[in-house]
């Protein structure tokens, strides 16, 4: 075994098992061998060869999952910026600006930087330009890159859609993994949708879909109209099968499913547009939802029922989505969006702290299928540990933030609520990846 070094921290917040106070993290190369009391920890491994121990203040978590973002649009904050009446006014915004050239590597990077700032380790990063394909790779950083797919009709995907993508994919750089991702019910074919899930079936590739984000998505699978219809057919897609064809007579939810799009290896995005039997329906097919409450209220949509989705135990993640439509890429900020939706909701269950923090970590892994280590499809030989968990064989991927008070409880509640603890460092397969700055008033360093 290489040498182990021990990270102590006042409150170890490991997700899965009971918080510890004075706890401690043992890791050898990049993984966990070890979560327990510094104590206990120090006892065994103190005297081994090459031993080392790193004195953390405040809390230690598993590395941060966000589970929907778009690194790229990170040079697109202005958008993001603005105040919206809805989907199909953001969008009108967002399509300008996407238009603008753009050097996508620098702003996907930059937005990488930003992630590893504030605690997160592991993303899903959707990409539409293949310059932004290598920001994960380049900074170090665990989770999917996913290529989107949008904007194809059934003719073209038949003549050339396969080799396309294929040929897109294979240019990303790995690790990390590689997923597809269906941008949305509107914006592909329904044959190309059916045809996405049976080859992403083939290939052992995750999908990542954005879903029941516009409020009239609904209208447009059911029967091919309503504003976002409108606004389709204005762009020159009154030809989508779904709009010539009077809609699937479905609601969003059960349309993706009627494509066999939901299954335990998809994971959407959003889910705001949803009623109890659509939930249902998640939860039967394993389906993980990455909740974005900031980006929602930035377009100008409801907030999502987090209320419901915890009362009904649906399985859940957490994502900023991009700079183009939220503040900032720090993911403790949705989770603390999260915690004042839930209570204004009118949640009263136990344990809302704990179960918000898990959604930002093991929930968010538990999407991207890396919740027990390198079994993903598509991994490196070799693999990394399960991410979003401390615990033994698990990837030395976590960070350490700011908090005020010793107490764990206390020092929970404080991440979860108020979202801006400062980061003191972030570590990926036992490395730093970023570290505050010490006390002799250095600026913040990227290691
Ligand atoms: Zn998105």
């Amino acid at each position: 075994m290489t040498a182990i070094t021990l990270h102590r921290s006042p409150v170890v917040l490991p997700v899965g098992s009971p918080a510890i106070r004075d706890g401690a993290v043992a890791v050898s190369s990049n993984r966990i061998v070890a979560v327990g009391s510094h104590d206990d920890l120090s006892a065994e491994f103190g005297e081994s060869t090459g031993f080392k121990r790193v004195e953390w203040s405040g809390t230690l978590t598993p590395g941060l999952v966000n589970a929907h973002t778009h690194l790229q649009y990170s040079d697109m904050a202005a958008v993001g910026q603005g105040r919206y009446s809805g989907f199909e006014d953001w969008s009108r915004s967002f399509q300008a600006a996407y238009l603008a050239p753009h050097d996508w590597a620098e702003s996907a990077a930059s937005g990488a930087q930003q992630a590893a700032r504030t605690g997160t380790t592991a993303l899903a990063d959707i990409v539409t330009d293949r310059a932004a394909g290598r920001a994960l790779h380049d900074a170090g950083l665990h989770g999917i890159t996913f290529w989107e797919v949008f904007n194809w009709k059934a003719a073209r995907w038949r003549a050339e859609g396969r080799e396309t993508v294929e040929a897109e994919i294979d240019r990303i750089p790995t690790p990390p993994v590689v997923g597809l991702s269906p941008h949305a019910v509107y914006s592909l074919d329904t044959d190309v949708l059916h045809d996405l899930v049976a080859w992403s079936a083939e290939q052992g590739l995750r999908q990542h879909i954005h879903a029941a984000e516009a409020a009239s998505e609904d209208d447009f699978t059911r029967t091919g109209s309503g504003t976002l219809a409108e606004q389709w057919r204005r762009y020159g897609h009154a030809d989508l099968q779904l709009l010539s064809g009077g809609g699937s007579g479905l609601g969003a939810i059960a349309y993706l499913d009627s494509v066999g799009a939901l299954a335990p290896t998809t994971h959407l995005a959003h889910g705001i547009y949803v009623d109890a039997d659509d939930r249902a329906l998640l939860r039967r097919r394993g389906v993980t939802v990455a909740l974005c409450p900031r980006s929602n209220a930035v377009i100008g949509l409801e907030p999502p029922p987090v209320a419901a989705y915890l009362t009904e135990h649906s399985p859940l993640a957490v994502g900023t989505d991009s700079l183009s439509s939220s503040p900032s890429l720090n993911l403790l900020e949705d989770v603390a969006a999260l915690h004042r939706l839930a209570r204004t909701q009118g949640y009263r269950g136990s344990g809302l702290h704990e179960r918000l923090l898990e959604a930002a970590t093991l929930g968010g892994a538990r999407a991207l299928g890396q919740n027990r280590g390198s079994r993903t499809p598509g991994a490196a030989p070799g693999g990394t540990g399960a991410l979003g968990v401390l615990e033994p064989g698990a990837a030395a991927d976590f960070a350490v933030f700011a908090t005020a008070s010793p107490d764990p409880r206390d020092a929970l509640a404080e991440l979860v609520e108020t979202g801006t603890t400062p980061t003191t460092a972030t570590y990926v397969d036992g490395e730093p990846l970023w570290l505050a700055a010490v006390a002799d008033g250095k600026e913040n360093s990227h290691v």
